[in-house]
């Protein structure tokens, strides 16, 4: 595709210092130089709604969050074995949002690392290796975690711990069964998986999931599903891990958190993304006696995890998500917008299923809606189509055909009304569904 001379000249820059493959979004890349709020500005001043981020998630440079960063950058920064009132403070008010076995926090600078000390957590807890997640997910990029992502390959191939369970979904469903049946084979699936690491030797350490599957497409879980895969997982030694990278701090619309969704307290919770809005700061939320087990076998430490400005900045998000209502936002407009593509389906044969809770909603696209035929040929040009038309949203899914809308939480009713416009557009346009 033509790209014009600017762009084509940072491509081949990028490519030169940063190395090829290193991913962009777009078959027309961006190149943003501002945000506020939820729009988002090029180098040559065009505006885009911004319908993708959930990292600033109360809102692109948030003043509030910018002038924390900053206060705290003046005064002092260090790394975190010094005694530390700004981080005790922040980590009161992050573990208050928690049920309260749920009582430690462990701070780190990534999702990665999170679901990273989690594992290990697991592992010294348990004294198993073994690992349940689904087969359509994403937990991170270090050696172990990257064992868990069935999107990307890990170096070296698939190490023989890890038992991938299929993604619970109801819209594509497995065996095309339907409520207690459907949840039941779902179940046996984890037992199968249970079962299967048991007699390799290797017995559970944990099921690490995101709670409302958010890499796997937002599906619609049976009704269920999480409790008995929970129980069987516990029965059999190991830990239910609830990566909440995605799913925290009032994505969902109905509680800070996701894991409320499943109807089980994790043993652990990873944290990421959205808790600096930007800034880079991840977290493992662990009960009291899986930390001091995990810690009297290593001595874990991050340099840069839970210091003082890192403290400062995820303190004022929580209490911007507070201050704004945001959690509610996520909740009513998030709604609206589903409303309002649930009504756009009537016109456009391509949008199969709409899903999702409070400000993270999948669209399925399909080009056979009795067939439910995926159409991720169809959802990348709707993506690109949008991203002409100055609406930045991403897809997601097994079959790579989920349009992927998560705002930052601060998306208003009229924000919702342009992306419902311009889709429609972009859904009219379309020629090819495949
Ligand atoms: N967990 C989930 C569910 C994710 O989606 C991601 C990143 N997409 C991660 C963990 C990894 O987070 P990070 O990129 O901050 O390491």
């Amino acid at each position: 595709m033509q790209q014009s001379p600017h762009i084509a000249a940072l491509l081949a820059r990028r490519d030169r210092l940063l190395g090829p493959g290193t991913p962009l979004f777009y078959d027309r890349p961006l190149h943003l130089v501002r945000g506020e709020g939820v729009w988002l500005w090029d180098y040559e001043g065009r505006q885009y709604l911004d319908v993708y981020n959930n990292v600033p998630s109360v809102g692109h440079c948030h003043p509030d969050v910018v002038a924390a960063l900053a206060r705290q950058a003046a005064v002092l920064n260090v790394h975190s074995r010094y005694l530390d009132e700004t981080v005790l403070d922040y980590a009161e008010q992050l573990l208050g949002s928690f049920d309260a076995s749920l009582s430690t926090a462990t701070f780190t600078c990534t999702g990665s690392e999170a679901n990273d000390v989690a594992l290990q957590m697991a592992r010294a807890v348990t004294g198993a290796t073994g690992i349940i997640c689904t087969d359509a997910t994403y937990h991170g990029n270090t050696a172990a975690v990257s064992q868990l992502a069935s999107i990307f390959t890990p170096v070296g191939g698939y190490q023989p711990h890890v038992r991938r369970i299929p993604a619970p979904e109801s819209y594509r469903a497995l065996g095309g069964l339907a409520g207690d049946a459907l949840r039941d084979a779902y179940v046996a699936r984890v037992e199968e998986a249970i079962a299967s690491l048991h007699h390799d030797g290797f017995g559970v350490a944990a099921m690490l999931v995101c709670p409302i599957f958010a890499n796997e497409g937002l599906p619609d879980v049976p009704a269920g599903f999480m409790q008995a895969a929970v129980r069987a997982v516990r029965a059999a030694g190991g830990l239910f891990i609830a990566d909440e990278v995605q799913s925290g701090f009032a994505r969902s619309g109905d509680h800070l958190w996701g894991y409320p969704r499943t109807g089980t307290v994790p043993d652990i919770v990873t944290l990421g993304k959205p808790m600096g809005n930007g800034h880079p700061i991840g977290a493992v939320i662990a009960r009291r006696e899986h930390l001091v087990a995990y810690r009297e076998q290593f001595t874990y430490f991050n340099t840069f995890g839970g210091n003082p400005v890192s403290a400062a900045v995820g303190h004022e998000v929580l209490r911007v998500i507070e201050r704004e209502g945001l959690l509610q936002n996520a909740r009513e407009v998030g709604q609206y917008l589903r409303d309002g593509l649930r009504a756009l389906s009537g016109r456009h044969a391509a949008i199969g299923d709409v899903r999702g809770s409070g400000l993270f909603i999948g669209v399925e696209l399909v080009s056979d809606r009795a067939q439910r035929t995926p159409a991720p040929r169809a959802a990348r040009a709707v993506v690109n189509a949008l991203r002409d038309r100055g609406v930045l949203i991403s897809r997601i899914g097994v079959h790579d055909n989920v349009l992927k809308l998560r705002p930052p939480l601060v998306f208003r009713r009229e924000h919702a009304d342009r992306v419902l416009a311009e889709l429609d557009a972009a859904l009219g346009e379309l020629r090819e569904l495949a």
